[in-house]
C-alpha cells in the first residue's frame, strides 16, 4: 500500500509539474512578445441603443504565438496577471488603444468623438500607478481624456474600496470614464455603485444571453438598468447576439450595447472601414 501510495503520488505530483511548467513556459514566452509583434488589438464596436449610432470601441488584446497559434486572452492575461507581466504589457495596451483613437479623432469626422475602453486587470489598478500612467499616454497621444474609457472588474474594486475609489476618483477628476465590467456576476455589486466612483455598468454577458427566455434575467437586468440610471449611471449591455435581444434591452431603455449581432472585434484597419 506503501508503495501504491508512493507512486500515486508521484503520478499526481508529474501532472502538476506539466501544469507548472506549462504555465512557465507560457510566461517566458510571453515576456517580449509585445515587442516581437505577437500581441496587438482588435476593437469591437459599442452602439447607442437610441438612435444606432456608434459611438466608441473596446480595445481586446489578442496574441498570436508563433508555434501554437493564437491564444485565448482568457488564458494569456491570467498568467501575465499571476506573474506581474502586466504590469509593463498592461501600459503598452493603454498606448496602442489611444494611438488608435487619435487616429480615428483627427482623420474621420465620425471619429471624432468616439470613445476607446481599455480593460485594466486588478493587479494594474492595485500597483497604483494607473492615473500617472493615463495622464502621461492622454498627454502623448493627444487623445482627449473624455474619449478614453476605462473598463475595471468587481473583483479589481472589492477588497480594497478606499485604495480602489480613491484611484478611479483620481482618474475620473481628469475627465476619463471609468466602467465597471462583468457588472451582476458579483452578488455584492448593487451595494456597490454607492461606495465606489463609476460612470457606468457593463452588465454581464450571462444575463443578456437569457434575457429573451428566463423572466428573472430580464427583471434583474432591467432593475440594474433602473437603478444604475437612478444614480446617474450609464449602463451598456455586451454579448447582444440577436436582434431580439437587442429589441428588448433598447425597450428596458439600455443605452449602449455590443456584441457578434452588431459587430465583432476587428483590427484596427479594418474598424476604420466603419468610420469612412
Ligand atoms: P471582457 O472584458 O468581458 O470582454 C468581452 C469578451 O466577450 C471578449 O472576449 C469578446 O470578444 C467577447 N464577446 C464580444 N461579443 C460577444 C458576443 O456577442 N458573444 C460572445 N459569446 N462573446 C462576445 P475576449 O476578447 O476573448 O476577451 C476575454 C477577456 O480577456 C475579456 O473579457 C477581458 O477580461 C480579458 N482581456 C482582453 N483584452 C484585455 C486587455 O487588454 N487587458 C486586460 N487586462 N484584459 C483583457
Ligand atoms: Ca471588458
Ligand atoms: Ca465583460
Ligand atoms: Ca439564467
Amino acid at each position: 500500500a506503501k508503495v501504491a501510495g508512493k507512486s500515486c503520488y508521484r503520478f499526481y505530483s508529474r501532472a502538476m509539474d506539466q501544469a507548472v511548467e506549462r504555465r512557465v513556459r507560457m510566461e517566458q514566452d510571453l515576456r517580449g512578445a509585445w515587442e516581437r509583434g505577437e500581441l496587438s488589438l482588435v476593437y469591437q464596436p459599442i452602439y447607442r441603443l437610441g438612435d444606432g449610432q456608434l459611438v466608441g470601441a473596446e480595445a481586446l488584446l489578442r496574441w498570436q504565438h508563433p508555434e501554437q497559434g493564437s491564444i485565448a486572452p482568457s488564458v494569456f492575461i491570467d498568467v501575465a496577471e499571476q506573474s506581474g507581466l502586466i504590469e509593463t504589457i498592461g501600459p503598452q495596451v493603454l498606448r496602442a488603444a489611444c494611438d488608435d483613437a487619435m487616429r480615428w479623432h483627427t482623420q474621420f469626422p465620425r471619429g471624432k468623438d468616439l470613445f476607446v475602453s481599455v480593460n485594466v486587470s486588478p493587479r494594474q489598478l492595485r500597483s497604483g500607478e494607473l492615473p500617472e500612467q493615463v495622464v502621461a499616454t492622454l498627454r502623448d497621444t493627444g487623445l482627449p481624456p473624455p474619449q478614453l474609457h476605462i473598463e475595471l472588474t468587481e473583483t479589481a474594486v472589492i477588497g480594497d474600496e478606499v485604495h480602489a475609489s480613491a484611484l478611479l476618483a483620481r482618474l475620473r477628476s481628469n475627465g476619463v470614464k471609468v466602467w465597471l465590467d462583468d457588472f451582476g456576476t458579483g452578488f455584492s455589486g448593487l451595494s456597490h455603485l454607492r461606495r465606489v466612483p463609476v460612470d457606468g455598468v457593463k452588465i454581464d454577458r450571462s444575463f443578456v444571453s437569457d434575457v429573451l427566455r428566463d423572466p428573472d434575467d430580464l427583471a434583474l437586468t432591467t432593475a440594474i438598468i433602473a437603478m444604475a440610471h437612478s444614480l446617474g449611471i450609464t449602463v451598456i449591455a455586451e454579448g447582444v447576439e440577436k436582434e431580439g435581444q437587442y429589441a428588448i434591452l433598447r425597450e428596458r431603455g439600455c443605452d449602449l450595447a455590443q456584441g457578434y449581432w452588431l459587430g465583432h472585434p476587428v483590427g484596427a484597419q479594418e474598424f476604420s472601414g466603419l468610420l469612412a
